[in-house]
């Protein structure tokens, strides 16, 4: 159990399978200091910010890709501080396999496909893989940006899911602001992806958190074909000198894209906490 669940799953587990993080009621919570200035609750005001604009892992990624601050003795630390500070009180993402996301559209509703926003900014090409839901689809339809929306059933969201997982996309679920809340599944081509670079050009750990598994191989079953290899976007699976595919736990992400590339079904993904090198890793 990662801390983000010690702290948020309240007897369901994990933080993203509570249901409180899908309800109308926490999302639209007002604080004290709101209600004295009779202002809209923060995740309201940020996410209409967010709808107008660039959200700011996007920020942070173009103002690296600048300068590399985090390479910098010493700057390098306070940036990955400030980062990891940020992306909890804001908007971040933890990988989550298939069969996570499946439960997560159980939890949610009013499923709603947009453009991915990191793609649109890096190539200028539109692709219908962030699925939100609500609440935030309600702000989404009144911001200005005219973003096109595709509505789906649960069980289009579902086999969206589903041709996602084939197509080698990463599932990540993002928090708002405050967790468990929980807004969008995105499926990322994360070399494309402002909340993945962050983590893996940066080590901005909090930006995009790994999943509550790691991937394990069954070597006797492996028949050394290395669709696995090339399906892996972390670089956490190779071939050895046996032509038998090895997981390295450090540098696995827990997504499950390998598993679902393996014919021989030699991939399956254990948890995270109990592994003796990966249970430290987020
Ligand atoms: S987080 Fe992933 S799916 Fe979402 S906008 Fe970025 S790359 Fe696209
Ligand atoms: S896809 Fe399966 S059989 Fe092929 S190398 Fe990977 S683990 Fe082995
Ligand atoms: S080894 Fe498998 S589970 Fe781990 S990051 Fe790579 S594709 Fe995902």
């Amino acid at each position: 159990m990662c801390k983000f669940c010690k702290m948020h799953a309240q007897g369901y587990g994990k933080w993203y399978l509570n249901p409180k993080g899908f309800s109308e009621e926490f999302f639209y919570k007002l604080s004290l200091l709101d209600r004295i200035l009779g202002r809209e609750p923060r995740k309201v005001r940020d996410a209409k910010v967010v709808s107008e604009s660039a959200w700011y892992p996007i920020r942070i990624s173009k103002m690296m890709d600048e300068v590399n601050w985090s390479s910098l003795p010493f700057v390098g630390h306070l940036v990955r501080m400030y980062g990891n500070y940020v992306a909890i009180r804001g908007h971040a993402a933890q990988v989550v396999p298939l069969e996570d996301a499946l439960k997560i559209v159980d939890l949610s509703h009013d499923h709603t496909l947009y453009p991915c926003m990191c793609k649109r900014l890096f190539k200028g090409q539109d692709e219908y893989k962030c699925l939100n839901y609500a609440p935030i689809t309600e702000i989404n339809r009144k911001a200005t940006r005219g973003w096109k929306e595709k509505k789906l059933s649960p069980e289009e969201a579902k086999e969206k899911l589903q041709e996602f997982e084939e197509k080698g996309f990463v599932h990540a679920v993002f928090w708002w602001c405050e967790m468990p809340q929980s807004i969008c599944i995105c499926n990322c081509d994360t070399k494309y992806c402002y909340a993945a670079r962050p983590r893996t050009w940066y080590g901005i750990e909090n930006a995009y958190r790994k999943s509550e598994y790691v991937s394990e191989v069954d070597i006797d079953k492996c028949i050394g074909c290395g669709e696995c290899v090339k399906r892996c976007q972390f670089g956490a699976i190779s071939l050895g000198k046996d032509e038998r595919a090895r997981v390295d736990p450090k540098l696995c992400f827990g997504c499950g894209l390998c598993r679902e590339a393996c014919v021989q079904n030699a991939i399956k993904l254990t948890d995270r906490n109990t592994h003796p090198l990966a249970r430290k890793i987020w």
